[in-house]
């Protein structure tokens, strides 16, 4: 689950990390306050979307000479220009997407004097199995770049989790991000703050780009961008309120709502499977015949007859399926349950793309009964190979 730049700042200063103060707003009347909340002279007005690049990202209704997601304003009339002109448009980044976002929210912040950019993130390193800091001096807009041009100049310093972030951490990370004077004073509280943030709130990826030294000569987290391992949620309510599902793909809140997991792809067969393993192997075979996964669905081992038909739901809401493949092996999981589940679905919303099921296991025989007796056009296969073949043909036909 991601939440937006504000809400991560929120929940960062809660720990003590110096972030500037600001003001989120939904509406173009709130701006003037919000505005004089803040100390001025330098203001910042900030999308909130659930996507980075927003400062080099443009409004599509405003034309390629209007000014990014993230504008800097000298006067509260300025901030309220900005306001105007930013909020209810959709902003197109490198990470929207073509059809890109649309801006309902705001972040009025107190501007800083920026001496360096720099590039701090945390997350989960599994080649070592630790959390990590990935850090590098040239932080800011473009750290794929860097990352891909100039590797060196990004340094990962992973935590011992017994010991946490030990001074040695701490002289390592400065060291890395030639942090001096007061910012290499500031070190010392803030990389052990965020690490207890990232370990407490069972997050998967905090990442402050940029990260920077002030003229003034300390620190600010300018950005941040955090996202919480979905596994963890249950045991974190305050969390949990912060999610945003007007940012959120439909079919995916839907599909966390029955507990499935649901991937979205950029091929056109949609899968419903049980099982990770399962999974793997039939988009590995949808390929191996020369098509592509739209979406892999899985149920899990203990699905119910409704649960079936919610992921059959969500397979089909999407556009991009051309062809419909189950395959589910019966363990836990009852084939005539699977088949009761498809057929009501099927019923329910219609079928509009071939369906080939592959159902092997516990009551196979009496799963294909319900199948072939449901007066649906169903395709039948007889094992993983022989329904990779049907659905593929059907799509081609
Ligand atoms: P992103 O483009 O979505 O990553 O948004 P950021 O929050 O990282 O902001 C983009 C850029 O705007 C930063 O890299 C800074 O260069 C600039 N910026 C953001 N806040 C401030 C500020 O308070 N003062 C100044 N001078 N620049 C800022
Ligand atoms: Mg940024």
């Amino acid at each position: 689950m991601n939440i937006h730049e504000y809400q991560a700042k929120a929940l960062l200063k809660s720990y003590g990390a110096p972030v500037a103060q600001g003001v989120a707003i939904l509406k173009v009347e709130e701006a003037e306050a919000a505005a004089k909340s803040l100390p001025g002279p330098l203001y910042v007005v900030k999308s909130q979307i659930h996507a980075g690049g927003r400062g080099k990202g443009k409004f599509k209704e405003l034309g390629p000479e209007a000014k990014g997601g993230v504008r800097l304003a000298k006067s509260i009339e300025e901030v309220v220009a900005n306001v105007k002109e930013m909020l209810g448009n959709t902003l197109v980044t490198a990470q929207t997407g073509e059809a890109g976002k649309q801006v309902n929210r705001l972040y009025i912040e107190d501007g800083a004097d920026i001496a360096r950019e720099l590039y701090c993130s945390l997350l989960v390193d599994r080649s070592v199995g630790r959390v990590a800091f990935v850090v590098s001096t040239e932080g800011g807009m473009d750290i794929e770049a860097v990352a891909h041009d100039t590797p060196e100049k990004i340094h990962t310093i992973a935590i011992d989790p017994e010991a946490g972030v030990t001074a040695a951490d701490v002289a390592a990370i400065s060291k890395a991000l030639e942090l001096t004077g007061a910012a290499a004073e500031d070190a010392k509280s803030l990389f052990p703050i965020l690490y207890k943030a990232f370990d407490e709130k069972d997050m998967s990826l905090l990442e402050i780009n940029p990260l920077i030294v002030m003229k003034n000569g300390h620190l600010r987290v300018l950005d941040a961008k955090v996202s919480f391992d979905g596994n963890a949620l249950f045991r974190h309510d305050d969390i949990k309120a912060l999610r945003d599902e007007t940012e959120e793909d439909s079919k995916e809140i839907e599909a966390s709502k029955w507990d499935l997991a649901y991937v979205a792809l950029d091929g056109n067969i949609g899968c419903m499977v049980n099982g990770a393993g399962l999974a793997m192997a039939t988009m590995d075979i949808i390929k191996l015949y020369g098509k592509e996964p739209a979406n892999f669905c899985d149920v899990g081992g203990g699905a119910g007859k409704e649960k079936v038909a919610a992921a059959f739901k969500i397979i089909t809401a999407d556009p991009k399926v051309e062809g419909i493949l189950v395959n589910i092996f019966g363990g836990i999981m009852r084939c005539d349950v699977i088949a009761e589940g498809v057929v009501a679905a099927v019923q329910e919303v219609g079928l509009k793309v071939p369906l080939v099921v592959r159902l092997e296991g516990t009551n196979v025989e009496l799963g294909k009964k319900i199948l072939n007796e449901s007066g649906l056009a169903i395709t039948a296969a007889d094992d993983l190979d022989d329904a990779a073949k049907k659905i593929v043909a059907a799509i081609e036909a």
